[in-house]
């Protein structure tokens, strides 16, 4: 028996937006992870490119997020600056209809632009683990209030040598997070 999205009760906003985007079923990734990832599960996943892993670990994100406290409740630590603009997009679309707040956070852009949106609230938070750094140190990003944490391309980060930045922004993220 296939799964379909509406199987998985995912929040209705949701799953209106991945219909909107032409998705008709879940990819085997979706299916396994989004149960797990719902009922609270920490999850290490692995599947190759371009079979839906974003949305496997969004939209679990997505459902649970509670809208409007001004601080930041989701983190994606991505290895690149185009992986973490690609799933800063991703989680954008996915979570449009809820109005969730999205911001990537990448070297090579001025830091007033990323400081200003925190300011304003951020709901999700996409970064690269060098420019995460830098804002927490300048006291711009704060994890103290955060619920979910995703090490993206974990297996690249690590090859990257990014363990101890990894591990210092892991610090800083509330024991109890999924
Ligand atoms: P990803 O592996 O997360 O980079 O996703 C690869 C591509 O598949 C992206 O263009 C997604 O928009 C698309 N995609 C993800 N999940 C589904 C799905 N269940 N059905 C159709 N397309 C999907």
């Amino acid at each position: 028996m296939t799964t379909e999205f509406s199987d998985l009760h995912l929040h209705p906003q949701l799953l209106q937006a991945v219909t909107e985007l032409g998705y008709e079923t879940p990819t085997p990734i979706q299916e396994s992870i989004i149960p797990l990832l719902l009922g609270g599960h920490d999850v290490i996943g692995q599947a190759q490119t371009g079979t839906g892993k974003t949305a496997a670990f969004a939209l679990p994100i997505l459902h649970h997020i509670a809208l409007g406290t001004g601080n930041v409740q989701a983190l994606v630590v991505a290895p690149t600056r185009e992986l973490a603009m690609q799933v800063s997009k991703a989680m954008y679309e996915y979570g449009r209809l809820r109005e969730v707040r999205v911001l990537a956070i990448y070297g090579g852009q001025p830091y007033s632009r990323q400081i200003n949106r925190l300011r304003k609230g951020v709901d999700i938070v996409v970064g690269t683990p060098g420019r995460l750094l830098d804002l927490m140190e300048r006291k711009a990003l704060d994890l103290g209030d955060v619920k979910y944490v995703v090490l993206d391309e974990a297996d690249e980060m690590l090859s990257m040598g990014f363990i101890e930045d990894i591990e210092t922004i892991l610090e800083s993220t509330p024991e109890k997070r999924q």
